[in-house]
């Protein structure tokens, strides 16, 4: 298996930044801050700097590095191809080796390095819920009673599953014969807070008669170490999933996080050949279910009589891999769903893995912008197809005083199939 590509191994494509700025409107963090010091260019400066000697790992250097969300946003719109986000991760690695991870990095290691570790603070988390948490209005979301490390006092989070969605059900459920077989890469996000948008994968998957494999060996898709700087631990987590999730023969992986499609589909891309089985194989759900003739089926069903105003946020990891058309046309398919599009759709809520804990007044700002749109659009539900952009963007609403409610499509997509079974 080939490592994770070191800085040095960028310096072609950091040569190619040419300095011209085109990038700089698309940055969510220099459009919350204003400050040249965000943007794609002032970072590869320094990445570029830091391979010649020309700085040290002075505090200034540390907070600039810390100051990017990996959104991509820049890359798309490069004109060369500069891949900001990777040599932003790659230089943060390189941090990491030089004078070790941070406090906070340690921790995010250490979890994900030991599922079964995970496991347990997940289920302990789960059922201590109640004590841990307190409930938002309008069922909105929790607050945490105590202070905890890195989180601030006013974020509204997830309760967290007393039973994470991978022990409630078989490795295997049959789906009808001749009908594909799929692989169900669940992540962190679906497994421990969202247990409920499993479900709803599986129910839709059922409608149209798939086999689901769901690998018990599987763990987290390794993005937030990417975002921590902490390479061994994703190159860990990235052997872990290529054993679990290539052990049977499947037709496809889905995923129903943006952030797991990337990590699976795109940072695994540079452990070689070996990991193609698993890269070329991996599917975002609305793909999937798009390719399947879903949408003509949901098409086909009545309109509700009570609907509902919902618009779409494009996660950025499924937005910079050009995956944008497929959970709308779900979407706008839905019987019970009035479908608008909000301003800006594509712009980043503000999570960016590590970087609203280490930045969170930041990453506020970033949702507040969001919130904003949300609230023109005049929708009652923002839908999206990422479990961390639901936890951002309730956050956002919340703080904006609004009354909108952040799911995931495949929720939506699961009320209008239950409506079919009680009409049958
Ligand atoms: S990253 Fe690309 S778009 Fe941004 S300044 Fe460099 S060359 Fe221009
Ligand atoms: S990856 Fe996103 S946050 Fe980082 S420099 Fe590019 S646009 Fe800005």
């Amino acid at each position: 298996m080939k490592k994770l590509k070191r800085l040095d191994e960028y310096q072609e494509e950091i040569a190619q930044c040419v300095k011209c700025g085109a990038c700089r409107a698309h940055c969510p963090a220099f459009g919350a801050e204003k400050h040249e010091g965000r943007v794609a260019r002032g970072k590869i400066a320094l990445a570029d700097a830091l391979l010649k000697g020309e700085v040290d790992l002075e505090d200034k250097f540390l907070l600039d590095m810390s100051q990017c969300l990996l959104c991509g946003s820049c890359c798309a719109q490069c004109p060369n191809n500069v891949p900001t986000d990777e040599i932003v991760a790659a230089t943060r690695r390189e941090i990491a080796r030089r004078r070790g991870l941070s406090t906070f990095a340690k921790g995010v290691a250490g979890i994900l390095s030991r599922p079964e570790l995970m496991n347990l603070l997940a289920k302990s988390g789960g059922k201590l819920s109640t004590l841990l948490f307190k409930k938002l209005p309008q069922s909105s979301g929790l607050r945490l009673r105590f202070p905890a490390p890195f989180i601030s006092a006013d974020r509204t989070l997830p309760s967290l599953a007393s039973t994470p969605f991978r022990e409630r059900y078989p490795e295997k459920i049959a789906g009808a014969a001749g009908r594909p077989t799929v692989a169900f890469f669940t992540g962190c996000g679906i497994n421990y807070m969202y247990p409920e948008v499993g479900v709803a994968l599986l129910k839709a998957l059922q409608f149209i008669g798939v086999t689901v494999v769901i690998p018990a060996g599987q763990g987290c898709c390794g993005l937030p170490a990417v975002s921590a700087g902490a390479g061994e631990v994703v190159e860990q987590l990235a052997e872990q999933n290529l054993k679990a999730l290539t052990a049977t023969p499947v037709d496809c992986i889905v995923t129903a996080c943006a952030s797991c499609h990337a990590g699976l589909g795109k940072v695994y891309q540079d452990f070689g050949a070996e990991f193609a089985p698993l890269t070329a194989n991996v599917k975002d759900i609305f793909v999937f279910l798009v390719e399947q003739g879903l949408v003509e089926k949901l098409a086909a069903l009545p309109k509700a009589a009570k609907r509902m105003k919902v618009t779409y946020h494009d996660p950025c990891h499924l937005r910079t891999q050009g995956i944008t058309k497929e959970p709308r046309a779900i979407l706008k398919a839905l019987p019970q769903v009035d479908y608008v599009e909000m301003e800006d759709a594509g712009t980043c809520c503000g999570l960016g893995g590590t970087y609203s804990v280490y930045h969170y007044d930041t990453a506020k700002k970033i949702g507040a912008k969001k919130a904003g749109f949300i609230e023109e659009s005049g929708a009652a539900l923002v839908a999206t197809d990422c479990p961390g952009c639901i936890m951002q963007l309730q956050d956002a609403v919340n703080h904006a005083g609004q009354q909108q409610r952040a799911v995931h499509i495949l929720s939506l997509l699961m009320e209008a199939l239950e409506e079919v079974r009680e009409d049958k």
